[in-house]
């Protein structure tokens, strides 16, 4: 077993850093405050490769494995989570369900420009009514000769309101809704473009203030049928593939977090002084560093070992559900912890953490709750939940 990271995963380790540190840390403050999503981010993400970057190459990607997809999470949700976000729905909930799912044309018509940042791609699951119980959404996918006539509002979506392409859920068999039957949902591909598609900014939300969350809606929205992503019924087990790629980004993510945390900490517990002596010195400030240096070093092998798996080609749901769980759970423990050595300043602005303490939050509620990945743990050991096979698999990394 080799703990070492190659040479192109160094490269990608120190050219996201690089990039992170020089573009985007000296204003993240500012952006945050002003609840501003920098579009202007996305061409140069795309001209770092990250936007592809374990697209294979003749589908346009950089051609990395899934190792540097979340190296390049780590380092950027340790600038902060609104770019890490865009890898994990333009990357692992999107592309790399239709390099997976999609059919030949709509890997040429979406997956090369999605790689090559000329697209941005997104994901639409939840609803106002549904998130973790996704049988209970409700948008229809009508099929009316060679097209699908799509009806209902999707919620909560990151990059609704920037992103070019959505990957959607919808119910395709009315009988099968009423009975909440899964095989009766299918997935397609909806562009921003299509008549009847429109999109909002959600203005209220807390976290994440630097990237752009919102809602989408369809109105008798006609979608060719080439647009269909596997086959009808498929939708149910392709929404959950893309999460089993999303929740490799998110747990790589919330890892850079808590290390974020572990770094903000550290200079500042070095700094300030109390009782005479720097706050480091403290026994219990030293607690609250040493949990954010484990939980750190535990969470990175947990999503190592997700992405190994998936560059071997191997089933890795339950591993990285234990990766997604575990890091994002930790990375509030680590906010939290974060914003209490920093005292009172850490409750201001002026210092990064709160910050920090705002944007874990989201990780704990998408791509699974807390309290979903939990159950999925449990019945894994209980011997209640098993993963069958799926027709299409994430392609191993082949170098
Ligand atoms: C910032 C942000 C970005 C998002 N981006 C996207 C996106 O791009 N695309 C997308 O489709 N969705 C996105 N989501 C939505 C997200 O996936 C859902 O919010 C999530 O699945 C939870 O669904 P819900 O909010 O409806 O909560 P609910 O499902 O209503 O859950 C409410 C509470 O009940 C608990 N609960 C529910 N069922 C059970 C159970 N069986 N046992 C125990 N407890 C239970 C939950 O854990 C939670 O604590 C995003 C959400 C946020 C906050």
């Amino acid at each position: 077993m080799n703990f070492d990271l190659g040479d192109e995963h160094k490269l990608v380790e120190q050219s996201t850093r690089e990039w992170g540190a020089r573009e985007v840390a000296p204003r993240i403050q500012q952006l945050d405050h002003e609840h501003t999503f920098d579009r202007g981010l996305l061409p140069k993400m795309a001209g770092l490769g990250l936007l592809g970057v374990c697209v294979p190459a003749k589908y346009g990607g950089a051609g990395m494995d899934y190792i540097s997809l979340g190296i390049a999470c780590e380092e950027l949700e340790y600038v902060d989570t609104s770019l890490r976000v865009i890898l994990s729905v333009h990357v692992g909930l999107n592309s790399l369900t239709l390099l997976s799912w999609g059919t030949e044309v709509q890997k040429q018509k979406y997956l090369v420009p999605q790689a090559q940042g000329k697209l941005i791609g997104s994901y639409g699951l939840t609803e106002p009514a549904a998130g973790s119980d996704a049988r209970g959404i409700q948008t229809t996918a009508e099929k009316r000769g060679n097209r699908y006539v799509l009806n209902g509002e999707k919620m909560w979506i990151s990059l609704a309101d920037v992103a070019d392409t959505f990957l959607v859920i919808a119910w395709t068999d009315q009988e099968k809704k009423k009975q909440k039957d899964p095989s009766g949902l299918s997935a397609f591909i909806i562009e921003r473009t299509f008549k009847g598609f429109s999109s909002g900014s959600l203005t209220h939300k807390w976290g994440i203030l630097a990237g752009n969350t919102g809602f989408f809606k369809m109105d008798n929205v006609e979608v060719p049928e080439e647009n269909l992503v596997g086959k009808p019924g498929e939708g149910f087990k392709i929404a959950m593939f893309a999460l089993d790629q999303g929740r490799l980004t998110v747990a790589a993510g919330a890892t850079g977090l808590i290390r974020a945390c572990r770094d903000a900490s550290a200079k500042y517990a070095l700094q300030r002084k109390a009782f005479g002596v720097e706050i480091g010195q403290h026994q219990l400030v030293k607690e609250m560093i040493a949990q954010m240096e484990s939980d750190y070093q535990a969470s990175r092998l947990l999503w190592l070992r997700s992405a190994w798996l998936k560059n071997e080609g191997r089933r890795n749901t339950r591993e990285t559900g234990l990766a997604k769980w575990v890091s994002t759970v930790a990375s509030e423990r680590a906010a939290s912890d974060a914003v209490q050595i920093h005292g009172a300043n850490g409750y201001s602005d002026e210092y990064p953490v709160g910050r920090f303490y705002r944007n874990a939050k989201g990780a704990v509620i998408y791509e699974g709750t807390r309290e979903i990945h939990k159950l999925m743990q449990a019945d894994y050991v209980l011997g209640y939940r098993t993963d069958r096979p799926v027709r299409c698999e994430l392609p191993p990394w082949r170098g």
